[in-house]
């Protein structure tokens, strides 16, 4: 099957609408690697009048940095071999996790690959 999103595909920051840039073709973009900005999926939960509702939401790293206050932290998934998601659910109530992580990234020979990784992509975008 053919990836229906191109590398190049722009999401607008729900903010600012600053573009966000697709890293490689995908059929899935909460999945994908973006430059400039995280882009997910949020769900309308039983309470709201969208309730049952999905979307693509995209925030710049602009926006990010302004709102962060507005944001809640919940952790960063590079720092962990345990499920992300699980993860993600259960660090906001241990702060030993959040600080303990943030040791193992210093410490996370990982990162810095993925940190060469990004950085290839980065150099890809800006010689188009
Ligand atoms: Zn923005």
């Amino acid at each position: 099957m053919n990836n229906f999103f191109k590398e190049g595909y722009i999401i607008k920051c729900i903010i600012c609408s600053e573009e966000i840039k697709l890293l490689s073709d995908t059929n899935l973009l909460h999945q994908a690697m973006w430059h400039n900005g995280i882009v997910d999926k949020i769900a309308a939960p039983f309470g709201s009048i969208f309730d049952g509702n999905m979307y693509i939401i995209g925030i710049c790293d602009k926006c990010i940095k302004e709102k962060e206050d507005k944001l809640i932290y919940v952790g960063d998934y590079l720092m962990t071999d345990k499920d992300p998601d699980l993860y993600k659910v259960l660090q906001p109530y241990k702060e030993e996790i959040i600080k303990s992580s943030i040791k193992r990234k210093i410490e996370d020979k990982k990162l810095f690959n993925k940190t060469k990784k990004k950085q290839h992509y980065l150099n890809k975008i800006k010689k188009k």
